[in-house]
Formats: C-alpha cells, sequence, structure tokens
C-alpha cells in the first residue's frame, strides 16, 4: 500500500516528524477502526483520527443529535440537531477527506450483534455512556483479541483503558467484574465538553502511538484523570483470576 499524493501533502506535518515518518503513515492507512457511540469522547476521536490518516471506519450510535449534545460532541452543530448521529458523523469525516470510507451502524451494541459488527476491524473505540455496554464490548473484543480503547467520564472525572487482546494480559472486568448500580450518564450525573474532549483526544493520540509501533504507555493500565483539581495517575490492571475471559 502506497500513500496518494493527495495524502503526502495532507499528513506531510505528520510524515516529517522522525517517529512517524512514511512507512508509520502508511500503517495509519491500512487500520480499520470502530468508533462506538459518536457522542463526547467518539467526536474528537473521530476527527483526529481521520485528519491523522485514518482511511477507514465503522460508527456506532442509534441516537439523534439534540441541542443538549452540542457543548461536548464537536462533530454536531445546530444543523444537526434531530438528525441521526451515524449519518451526520458521516457526513463530517467526508468534509475533511471525501475518500475515507465509512460505515454506518445504526443500532445499540448488545452481546448478539457486537460479534459481527466488530469483526472487521483492527481497534475498536468504547465511547458508549453505560457500564452494560462497556462489558459487553469488552467480551467481544477479549474473544476475538481485538485492540480496544474504553474513555469513561463523569463530571470532572475520567478513565481511560488500552487493552491488546491479541496478547495475554487483563481486561475491564478484571478491574469491574460487573455493572455498578449507578448510571453513567453524561446528562444526568454533569459533564464538561472539555473532559470529554480530553478523553477522546488522549485516545487518539495513544492509537497513533500504537499503530506506528511506539509504546502505548497505557497498555494493561487506567489512566484516571481529575480535571477539577488536575491530578493524573496511572494504574496497572492485573489478571483477575475470577475472570472468564482469561479461562
Ligand atoms: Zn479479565
Amino acid at each position: 500500500m502506497k500513500l496518494t499524493n493527495d495524502q503526502i501533502e495532507r499528513y506531510k506535518g505528520q510524515i516529517n516528524l522522525k517517529k512517524i515518518n512514511i512507512q508509520g503513515q502508511i500503517k495509519l492507512k491500512k487500520q480499520n477502526v470502530l468508533i462506538i457511540g459518536a457522542g463526547g469522547v467518539g467526536s474528537p476521536v473521530a476527527l483526529f483520527l481521520a485528519r491523522a490518516g485514518i482511511t477507514s471506519f465503522g460508527i456506532v450510535d442509534y441516537d439523534k443529535v439534540s441541542k443538549s449534545n452540542l457543548h461536548r460532541q464537536v462533530l454536531f452543530d445546530q444543523k444537526d440537531i434531530g438528525k441521526k448521529k451515524v449519518l451526520v458523523t458521516k457526513k463530517k469525516i467526508l468534509l475533511i477527506d471525501k475518500n475515507i470510507k465509512i460505515k454506518t451502524y445504526d443500532t445499540k451494541v448488545n452481546r448478539v450483534n457486537l460479534k459481527s459488527i466488530i469483526k472487521d476491524y483492527d481497534y475498536i473505540i468504547d465511547g458508549t455512556d453505560n457500564f452494560t455496554s462497556k462489558l459487553n464490548i469488552n467480551d467481544a473484543c477479549s474473544f476475538q483479541k481485538k485492540k480496544l480503547f474504553i474513555g469513561s467520564v463523569s463530571q470532572f472525572d475520567a478513565h481511560i483503558f488500552f487493552f491488546d487482546f491479541s496478547k495475554k494480559g487483563p481486561c475491564l472486568r478484571c478491574f469491574m467484574p460487573r455493572a455498578p448500580q449507578h448510571s453513567l450518564s453524561c446528562q444526568d450525573d454533569g459533564i464538561l465538553g472539555t473532559v470529554t474532549g480530553i478523553v477522546g483526544t488522549i485516545i487518539s493520540n495513544e492509537l497513533i502511538k500504537d499503530t506506528v509501533g511506539l509504546y502505548s504507555n497505557l497498555k494493561n493500565e487506567t489512566f484516571i484523570i481529575n480535571l477539577e483539581k488536575l491530578l493524573f495517575r496511572k494504574v496497572k490492571i492485573k489478571n483477575s483470576a475470577n475472570c472468564k475471559n482469561h479461562d
């Protein structure tokens, strides 16, 4: 696979980075990235990765754009209110580069449909806002040995996870065996758009690094962020003996 003249010009700033160069850019071009949830976290991921040279995306979302989404879901503007998020996301990505391939899934993920949805993708980004979906996505990715990034946000706090299931290691269920009682609804608990923006931006950064062969400092760890006090820390996740994903 080669880069076109358009791509060489488009990504010049990135190719000039010695640690990316033309080989890294070709690797980015080869990846298929699935974004589950075109919301606060999914928006910056789609926008940054489309600009960084990922040329094939899947977008999963069952919802429509509402006015209350606009403060954090930077893919959308007020003309998009009432429209299907997957269709608007596709349109916005094509405005960046009309040659990007995008497959849309206008559906809510569950244990059954995830099996076929994630099948053709190298990286899965979980930008959903509920623990049940997060655990279902984790289990499906673990079973199919995918690479999974998870963004989880509430108020000023965030957790980011990265698991490469092609290698032995822990999963989200080792850290959180079942869905907690409380919800993870941005709308109910309150959230700043900058918090979801930072989470999506870090996920995009780590995906680019991992693709081009740079070490991702996030692997098998959770990056815990509090943006009220500006506190950042990383915690290693250990394999749980009780987790059925590692039998
Ligand atoms: Zn596990």
